[in-house]
């Protein structure tokens, strides 16, 4: 049976390397997050990453024509086609999605986490990013442990100002994505505590036969 293939979308801070990381502890699927993978680039200083953080550090999409070969070329490598993938955060626009298509990158299922504004918000105030190891914690919902906790640092773009505005941005190309995964879109409730979400995931997707988990 082929690996199970799954984009995972939702605006920012809705919880969608948390569902990644718990799907991941029950499969050996890869979760591919292009945050993280962009973050890594930055870190390092490399062309990419100096292009991408001018957008970054403002909440902004980074171009597609910067994201679209990266992604595509980290889809070919061999965990992925043997242990199929977890999307996190691409596709992001219409762009993106016709790319996938066009390589011929087939997915089973595009989970959209749904999350009111009020609770985002909140969500990222909250949200801290360990700049060692990366990692992201939430004071309240996650805390980091005690010997992180002094290194914590907010990540720029959860600054208020900037996460509505990345709301924003989320909102403008969300029916993109919808109209592009119609056949195979999985809506979520994610304004409901962790381990709900991933339950309501799993019930979900077997109910509709869509993921191979
Ligand atoms: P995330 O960790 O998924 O919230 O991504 C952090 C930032 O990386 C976003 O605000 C964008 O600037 C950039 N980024 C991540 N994924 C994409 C994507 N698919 N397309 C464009 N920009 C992206």
């Amino acid at each position: 049976m082929p690996p199970p293939m799954m984009i995972i979308a939702g605006p920012p801070g809705s919880g969608k390397g948390t569902l990644c990381e718990n799907i991941q502890r029950a499969t050996n699927v890869v979760h591919l997050s292009t945050g993280d993978l962009l973050r890594v680039e930055v870190k390092q200083a490399t062309e990419l990453g100096k292009k991408a953080e001018e957008f970054m550090s403002k909440g902004k999409l980074v171009p597609d024509a910067l994201i679209i070969a990266m992604v595509l070329q980290r889809l070919k490598q061999k965990d992925i086609k043997e242990r199929g993938v977890l999307l996190d955060g691409f596709p992001r626009t219409g762009g993106q999605a016709e790319a996938l298509k066009k390589a011929g990158v087939k997915f089973d299922v595009m989970v959209l986490l749904e999350v009111s504004e009020k609770s985002l918000m909140e969500r990222s105030a909250g949200r801290r990013l360990d700049p060692q190891t990366g990692t992201i914690y939430h004071l309240k919902f996650n805390p980091p442990p005690s010997d992180v906790l002094p290194r914590v640092v907010i990540r720029p773009d959860d600054q208020p100002e900037k996460q509505k505005f990345r709301i924003e941005v989320f909102n403008k190309t969300k029916a993109e994505l919808v109209a592009a995964y119609q056949d195979i879109l999985l809506p979520i409730n994610a304004d409901q505590p962790i381990q709900r979400v991933y339950e309501e995931f799993v019930r979900k997707s077997m109910a509709k036969k869509q993921s191979k988990l």
